[in-house]
């Protein structure tokens, strides 16, 4: 689903509200060079995360999901001096372009990137000092596995953000595609888990018809 007046008011909107920051453009042209796939999130969404960030006044954000970076930078932007943020990254090609475009963005002491399957990477963060924000961006069919460890990883008042919990709308017909069931399954998790409190907006725009959850840690 997609119509082309969502795609203008989205480039209206960065245009006047996000202009990316130094670097952004470099980041978004090293996904094409790499033949990467272009399902990193909107301007308008990476500078929400930043903002989100900066609201909570997070110091220790994890991500599940690096791709080049793009959401990583922003994230790592919204963090005050001292911040650090892990990512959790599958493929190393992917944590190679990423690892550049943090470096290059000057993050590169602020930022570890992860190379392996996410729930690995997970378990072995247990025991460090809690994680304020989580931004979960991966394999959907783990989400409900990633927002358990996003629970064990955190502590009450973290904030988790969830991408891509609306996938075209398919999570009205759950039997049509099984990440649509997994996203379903994820939704209904935060609704129903005592320690979430939680909401999703629905989001139009380069990214056609979907939207992210946000919950915070009880
Ligand atoms: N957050 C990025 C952004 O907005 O710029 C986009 C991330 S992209 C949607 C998803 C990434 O998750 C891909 O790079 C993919 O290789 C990675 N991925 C998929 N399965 C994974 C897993 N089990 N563990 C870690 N990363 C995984």
């Amino acid at each position: 689903v997609s119509r082309p007046e969502w795609n203008e008011v989205e480039e209206y909107l960065s245009r006047t509200l996000v202009r990316g920051g130094p670097g952004m453009d470099a980041v978004l042209e090293s996904i094409d060079a790499a033949g990467m796939p272009r399902i990193e999130v909107a301007p308008t969404a990476g500078k929400l995360l930043m903002l989100l960030v900066q609201i909570r006044g997070a110091r220790r954000v994890l991500e599940i999901g690096t791709l080049a970076g793009f959401s990583t930078i922003w994230l790592a932007r919204g963090m005050p001096d001292g911040g650090r943020l892990t990512t959790c990254e599958f493929l190393p090609e992917h944590a190679a372009v990423a690892q550049r475009n943090i470096d290059a963005a000057g993050l590169g002491d602020r930022v570890d990137i992860r190379v392996g399957a996410a729930l690995d990477t997970l378990a072995t963060l247990d025991g460090g000092e809690p994680y304020d924000f989580v931004f979960i961006d991966a394999d959907k069919s783990n989400n409900v596995e990633y927002l358990k460890r996003a629970l064990a990883l955190t502590r009450p008042g973290a904030v988790i953000v969830m991408d891509n919990v609306i996938w075209e709308g398919t999570i009205l017909d759950p039997a049509s595609d099984p990440d649509a069931a997994a996203i379903r399954a994820a939704l209904e998790f935060m609704g129903a888990s005592p320690q979430l409190e939680a909401t999703a907006i629905q989001t139009a725009g380069s990214k056609g018809w979907d939207g992210f959850a946000i919950a915070v840690v009880k």
